[in-house]
């Protein structure tokens, strides 16, 4: 009796022990090896049963982190508004894909198509499209937006002239980071400690994607960490192919640099805190900072127009979200007032949302120069 029940127990222990990410990851390693931070972002992420992205609460003031759109309805008011004009810009078409990549919770189409009633015949033209990898978002896209069709990938949205927006959508792709010793640039990855207990950090031998970090990255100092954004890359040249062939325009919204340097800006962010990214995989979210500067030449080089990047309070008044928020508040009482203020300075502020954040339009080379730029 005791050796059975004692058996039972210990399979027990694996059953519950299998379900975790952290141990599939450190089965995989001790197979294959050190993995790299790309392999790592994915898996946290997107894992089909344990991504972060496929938990319940991810945002808000319960979840881990507050996008714009949750900030404020001015946000997606504000850009919904700039779509319209683009749509104009384009001649009315009457059919155009209306796509957002990572809408999270759908509150910003919600906002969008909400400020953009009044617009003659933009509904009507628009088929919305949402390119969301997790189940669980789609659902509750499905809540907010109803009449969105979905695509996992950018490829797969059907061809046409298109109005695209991305607002923190760039950041959760997988990153590959590089380590400068020696003059010799390794890739970092992470590895299992020798009990096998815990993830750890290693270098390994740079892999081809070493490639595409630009000369003056390249050319830093030892010590210098440098990343490149494959997938970003892709994306960002594929959207840019498609508005060059069909006509359209996009607006990336992210958190970023206008221009790349070295430096390590893998991060993980848990209940609105900074965390040991490799401590519990699939539990916080996981980002780097967005390099406009690269996506903006993928985007040229495959025929298309960009503008900016430029700070995101800045595009924000200059397209006009001051006025809105006056218009706002002019129907507001005091404590009404107080928090559209408030909220103004959240997105515009240089110490808030308003610098860290940039945004770069991208169009085909038909259009007339992006407003707010
Ligand atoms: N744009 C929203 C949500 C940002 S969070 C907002 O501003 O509130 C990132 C979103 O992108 C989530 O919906 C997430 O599920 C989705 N996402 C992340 N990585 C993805 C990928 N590789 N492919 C498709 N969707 C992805």
């Amino acid at each position: 009796m005791a050796h059975v029940s004692g058996h039972s127990a210990r399979t027990d222990k694996n059953l519950t022990r299998m379900t975790s990410l952290k141990d599939i990851l450190i089965r995989r390693i001790a197979l294959q090896g050190p993995i790299s931070i790309a392999d790592y972002m994915a898996e946290c992420l997107m894992h089909p049963q344990h991504g972060y992205y496929q938990s319940a609460t991810v945002f808000g003031a319960g979840g881990d982190f507050v996008t714009a759109p949750e900030v404020s309805q001015m946000f997606g008011e504000i850009l919904g508004l700039w779509c319209a004009d683009r749509w104009i810009a384009m001649g009315r078409p009457n059919k155009f894909y209306f796509t957002e990549l990572g809408p999270g919770r759908g509150t910003l189409m919600a906002d969008m198509l909400r400020a953009t009633r009044s617009v003659a015949g933009f509904h009507e033209a628009a088929r919305i499209v949402f390119v969301e990898a997790s189940a669980q978002m789609k659902a509750q896209q499905a809540e907010k937006v109803p009449g969105a069709s979905w695509h996992s990938r950018f490829a797969d949205v059907p061809e046409g002239p298109t109005i695209l927006i991305a607002n923190e959508f760039f950041d959760a792709l997988p990153i590959h980071q590089f380590e400068k010793l020696d003059d010799r640039w390794l890739e970092r990855a992470v590895a299992a400690e020798d009990s096998g207990a815990a993830l750890t950090p290693a270098l390994i031998h740079a892999g081809a994607q070493l490639a595409l970090v630009p000369d003056h990255i390249k050319s830093a100092p030892n010590g210098s960490v440098a990343e490149v954004c494959p997938a970003g890359l892709t994306v960002a040249g594929d959207i840019a192919a498609r508005l060059s062939a069909h006509g359209g325009a996009a607006l990336v919204i992210d958190y970023g640099y206008a221009s790349s340097a070295a430096g390590d800006s893998f991060q993980a962010l848990k209940a609105h805190r900074y965390v040991d990214p490799y401590a519990e995989p699939g539990h916080a979210d996981l980002t780097a900072h967005v390099a406009f500067d690269q996506l903006a030449a993928a985007a040229e080089s495959k025929g298309a127009k960009t503008f900016g990047a430029i700070p995101q309070g800045a595009f924000l008044m200059a397209a006009g979200i001051g006025a809105r928020a006056q218009q706002l508040a002019a129907g507001s009482d005091p404590a009404g007032q107080r928090r559209i203020l408030g909220e103004l300075k959240r997105l515009t502020a240089a110490d808030e949302m308003g610098t860290l954040f940039k945004v770069l339009a991208i169009q085909s080379t038909a259009l007339p120069s992006a407003p707010g730029f």
